[in-house]
């Protein structure tokens, strides 16, 4: 068995330190545990969202509708198809 080792990251070979060394250097560390949070965030996120409310889900704010309604129906209409489209809603007719 030899000492060299492949980086998990940027796929380099080193000479390892420390025996159970998976990174090159502390940069590809930090990338890669940045990158394992954020998998677990999205994987949590994932298993969760069911059961998150629909503020957190679609985040404050986040919709096109605004405070008050139009005065023409038709673009009152469009917007309110537009809008239920976009959070992927069942059609209305
Ligand atoms: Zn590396």
């Amino acid at each position: 068995m030899t000492d060299k080792q492949k980086c998990k990251w940027c796929g380099e070979y080193f000479i390892k330190t420390h025996h159970s060394q998976k990174y090159c250097s502390d940069y590809c560390r930090k990338n890669a545990r940045a990158e394992q949070s954020r998998n677990k965030a999205h994987r949590w996120y994932h298993r969760h969202k069911h059961e998150l409310s629909e503020k957190t889900r679609w985040g404050l704010g986040s919709g096109y509708l605004g405070k008050h309604r139009y005065t023409n129906f038709d673009k009152e209409l469009k917007t309110i198809q537009t809008e239920f489209k976009r959070l992927r809603l069942k059609k209305i007719k």
